[in-house]
């Protein structure tokens, strides 16, 4: 049976001679592994569609359990994202943690859409990575049913509370911890509390379009990130790459 489907690629696998196993994130029927022929030779006209955070058409041959890529037009490939190291390991993380935060039974074009957004912002706007790298890391968390509970302190109510509980996703002012389990719990500024409220709710299309002073930014970059490492229990490579990446001085 034929498949045709708009998909990311989330991860490349080289494979014999000159193929790859692509981890394709689809418009229509959720995650897929397919097998692309030849597209680590230099003449094959479905090279650029194939390789990794590209996004484009394919026509996928479905044999059994088998998927093979026929035909793959690119549709994007995030040109700005390709010259720029740290932006494309930024790219390769949120790809690994969409794949992460995809369930096999279920398609969400949602997520899709995310990622795609994200990787827009980092290639073409003159996005701060902080920001797009906090906005997609809660927004997928949200989609993926860790939304944080931001509507105040989780014990007297107040509306502006200035801790984060990372493993509870809630709010709480620092008097009011010893009512709550013991665990980290992240200082938040207004404006990074503000920020992390808007990523929950904005509608997609402007979730990567709001300013941030440096240190509420640098405040709700480390307080989602340790929200997400807490919650999903596990690491990325990818996440670790970048982050050494941008604590060596280049040149
Ligand atoms: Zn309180």
């Amino acid at each position: 049976m034929y498949l045709k489907t708009n998909a990311l690629v989330l991860r490349e696998v080289a494979y014999q001679d000159a193929d790859k196993l692509l981890t394709l994130l689809t418009q229509d029927y959720g995650c897929l592994t397919a097998r692309a022929r030849g597209v680590r030779s230099r003449s094959s006209r479905l090279k650029s569609a194939c390789q990794l955070l590209s996004y484009g058409e394919f026509t996928l041959l479905e044999r059994g359990n088998f998927i093979t890529v026929t035909e793959a037009e690119l549709l994007e490939s995030f040109q700005g994202l390709r010259t720029d190291l740290d932006k494309l390991s930024l790219g390769s993380y949120l790809a690994q943690l969409g794949e992460s935060l995809t369930r096999a039974d279920a398609n969400d074009p949602s997520l899709l859409r995310l990622l795609l957004l994200a990787l827009d912002a980092l290639s073409r706007l003159d996005r701060p990575q902080t920001l797009v790298k906090a906005a997609a890391e809660l927004r997928l968390l949200c989609m993926a049913g860790y939304a944080p509970a931001l509507e105040g302190c989780a014990v007297c109510g107040a509306e502006y509370p200035d801790r984060f509980h990372v493993s509870q996703g809630v709010l709480h002012c620092a008097g009011c911890k010893p009512h709550l389990d013991p665990g980290l719990s992240m200082p938040l500024t207004p404006g990074a509390l503000d920020a992390m409220r808007f990523i929950c709710s904005a509608p997609l299309e402007r979730l990567f379009r709001f300013e941030l002073p440096a240190d509420s930014a640098e405040c709700l970059a480390a307080a989602v990130e340790t929200f997400l490492l807490t919650q999903l229990e596990r690491g990325f490579s990818a996440l670790d790459f970048y982050k050494s990446l941008r604590l060596t001085p280049m040149g």
